[in-house]
């Protein structure tokens, strides 16, 4: 499969997207978005063609659960991050994919961000692969409750704290110095005192198996899979595009720069996605 227009000449591009628009227009296309979608509502990309590094080290499961300094910080730093993420709102990209689903051609979409904009702009059957932001679990009793709950109860637990300005991550982190941290306090669960998680994937945690097995599944019901803004270096995107790939289920790939995942595509477009997937929305009949 056309592995040759990975290094295709701009010229080309015409002829890629012509083959996005062929796809939506026979329907039944899963999506699977990732964090490029979300730049131009100034979520920050940290694999994006910036390529700049992640600033800070993410926090993973097992340093999570295993010390409660280490959520004091998670939390302290998530606070900050939250002001940032959760006033984000959705983009022309996030827009366009919601009219795509309620002109019926979308079969489903799995998506890696956190962030929630693909519901904020009205799109449906969404599964979000890594979690959600918006919503925060209890590792004890498993309730799950609204994230805007939690800030109300974080800053009203800490009157006058104030990091100042922090970097943000996509992943809704920021990063602060420790002695920022040390003050911060840190609530529980209102129903059992159990500790609090925000409810995405953490690294080194894995997704659940059932949303795995389900996405498979959507994949291999599609007619096909569009990519939208990853660059796939994870593999938990990465796997649905290996596995499209084997079906066959055709791969279009819309991102700025190149992707793990070029080789299975037979098209990829590299563009803004705001744009493409305005032109797209219009091209189609
Ligand atoms: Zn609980």
């Amino acid at each position: 499969m056309g592995a040759e227009l990975e290094t295709a000449e701009p010229e080309s591009q015409p002829r890629t997207f012509g083959m996005m628009v062929e796809l939506f227009h026979g329907g039944d296309v899963v999506v699977l978005s990732g964090a490029g979608l979300s730049t131009e509502s100034g979520i920050p990309d940290y694999r994006g063609p910036s390529g700049l590094a992640r600033r800070g080290q993410p926090m993973t499961y097992q340093a999570f659960t295993g010390s409660a300094a280490a959520r004091q910080r998670y939390w302290a730093r998530s606070h900050l991050g939250w002001r940032h993420i959760g006033q984000a709102v959705p983009n022309r990209g996030h827009h366009a994919v919601a009219e795509l689903g309620r002109r019926g051609l979308l079969d489903g979409i799995i998506t890696q961000n956190v962030d929630g904009l693909h519901q904020a702009a009205g799109a449906a059957d969404v599964t979000e692969l890594h979690g959600s932001l918006h919503r925060v679990m209890c590792l004890a009793c498993g309730q799950r409750t609204a994230r805007t709950d939690l800030h109300r109860r974080l800053a009203a637990a800490n009157p006058g704290w104030d990091a100042g300005p922090a970097l943000i991550n996509p992943d809704g982190d920021a990063v602060l110095a420790d002695d920022a941290t040390a003050s911060f306090r840190v609530v529980d669960c209102l129903a059992c005192g159990g500790v609090l998680k925000p409810d995405v994937v953490f690294f080194g945690e894995n997704v659940p198996r059932p949303r795995v097995e389900a996405c498979y599944a959507m994949v291999e019901r599609a007619r096909s899979l569009v990519v939208l803004g990853s660059s796939l270096t994870v593999m938990s995107g990465f796997r649905y595009v290996r596995h499209a790939a084997k079906v066959p289920v055709p791969v279009v790939i819309v991102n700025q720069g190149v992707t793990r995942g070029d080789a299975y595509a037979a098209a990829t477009v590299d563009a803004p996605l705001g744009q493409v997937l305005t032109d797209l929305v219009t091209a189609l009949p």
